[in-house]
């Protein structure tokens, strides 16, 4: 039965990631008496970025009873294990941030406790040689864990890399066939209703008017609803976070078919490199106040596997998030939101984790604060966490052979990080906060692989009677063989998701 206040009409303003990914999952979740419309204008276009993904989208494409592989094919999709981080802690240094676990649960205190005994006398392993994503990952393997939990094969997690602007008309697809209807056009003027405040209809260029009782805002990093409308405000986290630019290219598919993304830091900021079927997506990510445009561009173009597809396209941003994702009859999905800088490829995550919410806390026409205000505390939490795991990266780092490096190495930090930094350091204990994304083997691979070392281990490892030294060894050897087991990442695509020709 439908309340009189129920909503009939959903008014999504932008067809990029975020447009489609919320046209396509609202489409799935009301079936009946609330129509869903999506403006988007071509003139104006997509930011087109945003290739890496970590292993929740597959839940999100699972609820859409949308097929991996008929996924993978249709957006040009590869495997991700997780990221390799270069020069990160300090120059010709290397570690893996893994999906999934390190070893697997044995015992009640973690297994890093008892490999940071082991590496005390000099008998361990590095600990990037403890988990089976990267045994998979640095031999070039893929394929998905098994479900059998004695196995170290269920011991890791696996995301996508893809093209965003294909994913983006697939579900353009899959909306329309769900009635889902599209305007292409461009918003000159969006109108508020005099009384409540609320968006009442926004205006295209060609003179349409578009009514509804819920809109969208995913209009990117201009926030046509909820900044330009509504005034909602701005934190700006550039002072934790200074990067403020990136340059973007496509090039030819050379070098290692890697089922992982590789993150180098650079002088000025870092670069990324996301191998797909059909391409390589580069970028560099950059603080203007330390290098030029042109000198950025150029570093990129010295450091490509492949030939370049295009010519290197600059993007500007502000990290930092909307005061408020849900202001009135507005919820700010996507750019609009906020930016949070692609380090830990987090970015559709949070599209989905707001479309989620947004389902979750599904509103009527009287827009209660009771539930406008607790999607805001959530979506304020999970910005804020991601956050500081981004900033962890920066901070913990031993580099001084730049200015960047220096301002980050010796910035002040939320109190939110120093907290987990100092916890690590003393006990090597992995303290959590609720809505963190990011679960203890994370962090534990950004402190170690960082140098962030604990002084001493958990005061109750002495009192556990046994070192386990042996186990880890053991462990080390059957990561190896279960590895070398697993097909090659190349191999696995064309046995079972090549690309379809792209129209
Ligand atoms: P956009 O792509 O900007 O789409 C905005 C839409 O609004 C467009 O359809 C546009 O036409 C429409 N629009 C705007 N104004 C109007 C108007 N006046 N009238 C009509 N329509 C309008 N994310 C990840 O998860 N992983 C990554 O690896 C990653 N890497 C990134 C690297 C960089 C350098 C950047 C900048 C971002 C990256 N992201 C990444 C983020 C990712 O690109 C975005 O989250 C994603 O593209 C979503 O963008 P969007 O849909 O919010 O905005």
């Amino acid at each position: 039965m439908q309340s009189d206040n129920a909503i009939r009409s959903v008014v999504i303003v932008g067809g990029g990631t975020a447009g489609w990914m919320t046209a396509a999952a609202l489409a799935n979740a009301i079936r009946t008496g609330c129509s869903i419309t999506l403006i988007e204008s071509d003139e104006i276009g997509t930011v087109g970025v945003g290739e890496a993904t970590i292993p929740p989208i597959r839940t999100f494409n699972d609820v859409l009873g949308i097929a991996e592989n008929d996924f993978l094919k249709a957006t040009q999709g590869s495997f991700k294990l997780g990221i390799q981080f270069n020069n990160w802690g300090a120059l010709d240094h290397s570690y893996f941030h893994p999906f999934g676990t390190y070893g697997r649960n044995f015992d009640f205190l973690p297994l890093h406790q008892y490999w940071l005994a082991a590496r005390a006398k000099g008998a361990a392993p590095e600990l990037d040689e403890l988990c089976m994503a990267w045994a998979a990952a640095s031999r070039g393997k893929f394929a998905p864990p098994l479900q059998d939990p004695r196995s170290v094969l269920s011991t890791y997690d696996y995301a996508y890399h893809f093209d965003a602007g294909l994913y983006a008309r697939f579900l353009r697809g899959y909306s329309e066939q769900r009635d889902v209807v599209r305007i292409e056009g461009k918003i000159g003027g969006v109108e508020l209703d005099g009384e409540t405040g609320r968006v009442a209809h926004v205006t295209l260029e060609d003179g349409r008017q578009v009514a509804g009782d819920l809109f969208v805002d995913c209009s990117g990093f201009r926030g046509l609803l909820i900044e330009g409308a509504l005034e909602t405000g701005y934190q700006d986290w550039r002072h934790w976070l200074p990067s403020d630019s990136a340059m973007a290219v496509p090039c030819e598919k050379a070098g290692e078919f890697t089922p992982y993304t590789r993150s180098t830091a650079r002088a000025a900021g870092w670069q990324w490199r996301i191998p797909l079927q059909h391409r390589t997506g580069n970028g560099y990510v950059y603080c203007s106040q330390f290098i030029s445009d042109d000198e950025a561009a150029a570093t990129l173009m010295a450091n490509l596997d492949g030939k370049p597809l295009a010519e290197p396209r600059k993007l500007s941003f502000v990290t930092g998030r909307r005061n408020l994702f849900w202001n009135r009859n507005v919820v700010a999905i996507g750019l609009s939101g906020g930016f949070m800088e692609p380090l830990e490829s987090t970015s559709i995550h949070l599209i989905q984790a707001g479309i989620a919410k947004l389902i979750a806390l599904f509103p009527d026409r009287n827009f209660d604060p009771l539930v406008t205000d607790e999607y805001n505390r959530i979506a304020i939490s999970e910005f804020e966490r991601i956050r500081d795991f981004i900033i962890l990266h920066y901070k913990l780092t031993s580099r001084t052979d730049s200015a960047l490096w220096r301002y980050c190495g010796a910035m002040d930090v939320p109190d939110t990080v120093t907290w987990k930094i100092e916890h690590f350091r003393k006990h090597g204990r992995l303290v959590q906060r609720d809505a963190d994304l990011f679960g203890p083997p994370s962090w534990l691979a950004v402190h170690i692989g960082q140098g962030n070392m604990p002084q001493g281990t958990d005061p109750l490892l002495p009192l556990r009677g046994t070192d386990h030294g042996d186990y880890l060894l053991k462990l080390q050897g059957a990561l190896v063989r279960a590895a070398q087991g697993l097909p090659q990442h190349d191999a696995y695509i064309a046995q079972h998701c090549a690309a379809v020709a792209i129209s």
